[in-house]
């Protein structure tokens, strides 16, 4: 069911149920961070492996304290500086914080989301919201209720509708090694603003035999139908000349291409904040239709572009 009622939501997680929930990146799976039987039906419903950890959401900063310790003070720096907001902190956990959520690590993603429905749910609550997107594991992120519906459709009750997502790509993920900040996964916080704040930072570099490394899988946010990421569409349209191609484009729509019947465009104006909050949604409208094949186009590689990028990469990575 598809909601606005904040009360029958948490009426739902008090007692260890599981609803989805708006956050301004994308639509959240959550349950009660500190209930075993919660966290496991997030894991079940999402068919997400048990290696790959959770994100745990609470009300405000002065929460931290009661999941993470030895908060580096650069942490608290990012903390104040974007939150509540899309910045997770990868922390050292505190010891009732249970190994389920952390994948056992000793380590916890946290963040304050910036949604008013998120807010008022946790303002309600006394525990915080274990909550990874609201997606069959590996699938496109959901950044509308409707998403969300339509991939849960016959095994989650509620849906707590909170409009479309404002940012419309996941958080940016910034962990610590030996108190130096670490970025293991670009996100709707670019890089630069970071920056602005904490100086120069370390990227984390995936390994392919790690995939259980913060910089995450590199097959993700992926659509059934075949997707190619291409940085000339013109010339790739002719290598797929036999079949339905449909376009997912930055700004404009391309003229050579008559048969492509399906285009989407992120930002005729070329900005990267409207067009991090279409992707996800053209991405779906794309592999609703009838296309055989979708090409994707690059966007150019700074500030939110390359987190796009980030994300269209993994979708179409065939390994
Ligand atoms: P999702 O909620 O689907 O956006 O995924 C959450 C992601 O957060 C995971 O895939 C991890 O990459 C990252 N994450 C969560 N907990 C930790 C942790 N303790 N250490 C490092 N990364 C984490
Ligand atoms: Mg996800």
């Amino acid at each position: 069911m598809i909601t606005k009622n904040i009360a029958l939501a948490r009426d739902v997680l008090v007692q260890d149920g599981i609803v989805a929930i708006p956050t301004e990146t994308v639509y959240g799976l959550a349950g009660n961070a500190y209930s075993e039987t919660a966290v496991k039906q997030i894991f079940g419903l999402k068919k997400r492996p048990f290696f790959n950890p959770l994100i745990l959401h609470i009300k405000s900063m002065e929460c931290l304290h009661s999941v993470a310790r030895e908060i580096p003070e650069a942490a608290f720096k990012l903390a104040s500086s974007f939150w509540p907001g899309a910045l997770t902190l990868v922390l050292k956990k505190q010891a009732h914080i249970s190994d389920l959520v952390t994948s056992g690590m000793d380590t916890v993603a946290v963040r304050v989301p910036n949604h008013p429905v998120a807010m008022k749910l946790l303002e309600q609550l006394d525990f915080p919201l274990a909550a990874p997107s609201a997606n069959p594991f590996g699938s496109i992120s959901p950044t509308t209720a409707q998403h969300v519906h339509h991939y849960f459709e016959e095994t989650l009750s509620i849906v707590l509708d909170g409009g479309a997502c404002e940012k419309g790509i996941e958080s940016t993920i910034i962990g610590f090694e030996n108190d130096e900040p670490v970025l293991y996964r670009h996100g709707a916080v670019s890089i630069e603003e970071i920056e602005m704040v904490i100086g120069k930072i370390k990227i984390f570099t995936e390994k392919a035999d790690k995939p259980n490394a913060p910089g995450m899988l590199s097959r993700h946010y992926a659509p059934n139908t075949e997707t190619h990421l291409v940085t000339n569409i013109s010339e790739s349209i002719h290598s797929f000349s036999d079949k339905k191609i449909g376009l997912l484009l930055f700004k404009e729509k391309n003229s050579d291409s008559q048969d492509c019947l399906f285009q989407e465009v992120l930002s005729t104006t070329g900005d990267f904040d409207e067009a991090a909050r279409n992707v996800y949604a053209a991405l779906h409208r794309l592999d609703l239709s009838d296309v055989d094949v979708i090409l994707v186009e690059k966007l150019p590689d700074i500030g939110i572009g390359k987190s796009i990028n980030d994300r269209l990469k993994r979708a179409v990575n065939k390994e």
